[in-house]
């Protein structure tokens, strides 16, 4: 039975978006580095057995200027 959660994500380095996707890996898969589509912030691919997926949502608006949520 194949599972799957998905959980909010946010680049600790540009405040960008992610659906973070956990799923088993079912075969054997490749630990690829993953970064930050935006920063380049490296980005972790798998969490114990689980693979770790990165769905960009939302860029930050503007990486010059510092986000300040309110
Ligand atoms: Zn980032």
């Amino acid at each position: 039975m194949v599972k799957a959660d998905v959980a909010d994500f946010i680049c600790p380095g540009c405040q960008a978006r992610y659906k973070l996707v956990r799923a088993k890996s079912a075969a054997r898969s490749r630990d690829l580095p993953l970064h930050c589509k935006v920063c380049k912030q490296p980005l972790a691919a798998s969490d114990g057995e689980d693979i770790l997926k990165y769905f960009l949502i939302r860029r930050p608006k503007a990486t010059r200027l510092q986000a300040r949520p309110l």
